[in-house]
């Protein structure tokens, strides 16, 4: 089961995320405000007056959330992934947070021009050239909710600040992911990490797979059943960080997740690749769906120049160039991703 589609905010409502709530401009003009504070170091504290300058925006600006604490996609029967703070969250209106990469590009290219079709034009370059650090200004925080055989592949995104829900110190809550009959999928034989033919569940078109995925089905109904027992020996006084161990990975965790959107977009590339777990891409293109709105240049360039581009090795440059359906080597892999790149580029 795929999320469905509807992106909902903190009173569970459907919404849609574009709606902008607009936040008066504060004065443009500088303020001078003298803070009187005290420093302290290892030898001790000073007071000392410091002149804050405070300037606001040129013209009214609005939240990016449209005031909203969450923007929540539900995925599965438990899961869900939910945007709960932006950076920057306030943009002046008529712009976009893309304006944010924009203004820290041109720190280092000078001032250079303001429109939005250029603003357009600088960031599909970066994305084109890879100046990534500009995209680094931007931080976006989730609340994610999944199986922890989920949780086990995104952790390996190194570059995110996470904070998980901690089993030791709290109960466990009694939520399994549970595929329908119609999502059990076969060992593909291709691709060991993979699995994408389903098998069928017409009893009467195919007995042999129907027996197999409702087997399957049976043994999951068996590992949750494991819950009983962990709650009744927690009840019984075992402690909650070994009464946990012997829960199946089915069973759902949460966690913030803050990640800048250079490393947010890595994680997009490689989560929503064909390549990725089908359980893990659902949150990845939730993910894409909730960003959209709020940098909808960058994900337009995103998809552009890596989701749906292809990129060309030495060997297969030279293929092409010699219009060879094959490339030089006996790489049976690279023969067969050949194969696939020259689908996509339709030739
Ligand atoms: C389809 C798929 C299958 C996979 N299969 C396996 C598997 O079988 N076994 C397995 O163990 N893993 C597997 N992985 C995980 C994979 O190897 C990566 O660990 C994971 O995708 C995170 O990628 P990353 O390191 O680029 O991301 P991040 O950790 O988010 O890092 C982003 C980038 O930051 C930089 N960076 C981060 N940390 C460092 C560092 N310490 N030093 C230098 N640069 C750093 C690198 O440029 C890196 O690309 C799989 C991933 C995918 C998508």
């Amino acid at each position: 089961m795929a999320w469905d589609g509807r992106v909902r905010n903190n009173r569970g409502m459907s919404m849609t995320t574009s709606t902008p709530s607009v936040v008066p401009a504060a004065p443009a003009t500088l303020v001078r405000e003298p803070v009187r504070i005290e420093i302290p170091s290892n030898v001790g504290s000073t007071e000392k007056t410091f002149e804050v300058r405070k300037i606001g925006f040129d013209s009214p600006t609005f939240d990016v959330m449209g005031g909203c604490s969450r923007h929540e996609i539900r995925i599965h029967e438990h899961g869900f992934v939910a945007l709960v703070d932006a950076m920057p969250r306030l943009v002046p209106q008529g712009q976009t947070a893309d304006a944010a990469i924009v203004q820290a590009a041109r720190v280092s290219y000078g001032q250079g021009t303001k429109k939005v079709n250029e603003d357009r034009g600088l960031i599909r370059y970066l994305l084109r050239h890879r100046h990534t650090t500009p995209l680094e200004m931007l931080e976006f925080k989730f609340h994610v909710s999944m199986p922890i055989f989920i949780a086990r592949q995104w952790i390996r995104h190194r570059t995110a600040s996470v904070n998980e829900y901690s089993a030791r110190y709290s109960i466990v809550p009694d939520r399994f992911y549970k595929p329908s009959i119609d999502e059990v999928r076969k060992q593909s034989s291709s691709n060991r990490q993979g699995g994408e033919e389903r098998f069928t569940s017409d009893a009467a078109a195919a007995p042999n797979e129907a027996r197999t995925a409702e087997e399957f089905l049976r043994y999951l109904d068996d590992a949750e059943k494991m819950y009983e027992r962990y709650d009744a020996l927690t009840k019984q006084g075992v402690s909650r960080e070994l009464a946990r161990i012997a829960l199946p990975v089915s069973v759902y965790t949460e966690w913030y997740w803050k990640c800048d959107l250079h490393n947010i977009l890595r994680f997009l590339s490689l989560r929503m690749d064909s390549h990725a777990q089908q359980e893990i891409r659902v949150y990845a293109e939730a993910m894409y769906a909730l960003l959209q709105p709020i940098v909808p240049l960058t994900m337009e360039a995103f998809r552009d120049y890596e989701l749906q581009s292809v990129r060309l090795t030495r060997l297969e440059i030279e293929a092409l160039r010699n219009k060879s359906q094959t490339i030089a080597g006996d790489n049976k892999r690279e023969q067969s991703e050949w194969e696939a790149k020259r689908g996509l580029m339709g030739l």
